[in-house]
């Protein structure tokens, strides 16, 4: 008997286990055959990728607001999910220029 964490390989009817696949720079969960090679991914993480695809080239305006003394920067919700943040994850600020700074998530 398969654990419940195997998938069944549509292309060569063997198992796939689970595995970190790289999609376009993001490590998404998937399973890979170990027979035929076939990777198939988690169908969250691919829509993460995909959300993230449609958003990359828009501009998205956004306000500052206040908490406390320190200016903060409010990130859209569809941003928040595409890049799966969450509150308190530590992010780099780098002043580019008089009026752009970049923000990495590190
Ligand atoms: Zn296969």
């Amino acid at each position: 008997m398969k654990s419940n964490d195997e998938l069944k390989c549509v292309k060569c009817g063997k198992w796939a286990k689970p595995n970190t696949i790289r999609l376009e720079g993001f490590k998404v969960r998937g399973w890979k055959c170990q027979k035929c090679g076939e990777t198939y991914l988690h169908p969250g993480d691919a829509n993460r990728v995909l959300a993230f695809n449609k958003l990359k080239n828009e501009v998205i305006k956004s306000k500052l607001s206040y908490s406390g003394n320190s200016l903060i920067v409010r990130i859209p919700k569809n941003i928040v999910n595409a890049l799966g943040l969450k509150k308190g994850e530590s992010i780099k600020l780098a002043l580019e220029g008089p009026n752009k700074i970049t923000v990495t998530i590190s």
